[in-house]
C-alpha cells in the first residue's frame, strides 16, 4: 500500500492518499487520474506518487515533449 509518512518538503505528517490529476494535454488526452498522496499543508500541497506512477508520469512528459518537438 502506497503511503507517505511525512512530507519531505515541509515536514507535515498528514499526507493522505487521494486521486491526483496529472495534466497530459496530448493527442486528445487532457489529463490522467492516478492514486497518490498529497500534503495537507495548504502552503505546501506537495504531491507524491508511487515509483511506478512516477515512471509513467516521466514517460508521459517525455512523450509530450517529443510530440511538441515533432510538431516544429
Ligand atoms: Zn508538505
Amino acid at each position: 500500500m502506497f503511503a507517505i509518512e511525512q512530507c519531505v518538503m515541509c515536514g507535515c505528517k498528514d499526507v493522505p492518499n487521494q486521486t491526483l490529476t496529472i495534466p497530459v494535454n496530448m493527442q486528445g488526452i487532457v489529463s490522467v487520474n492516478v492514486l497518490g498522496a498529497k500534503c495537507s499543508n495548504p502552503d505546501c500541497l506537495e504531491e507524491y506518487y508511487d515509483s511506478e506512477t512516477t515512471e509513467l508520469v516521466r514517460k508521459i512528459k517525455k512523450l509530450t515533449y517529443d510530440g511538441l518537438t515533432l510538431d516544429k
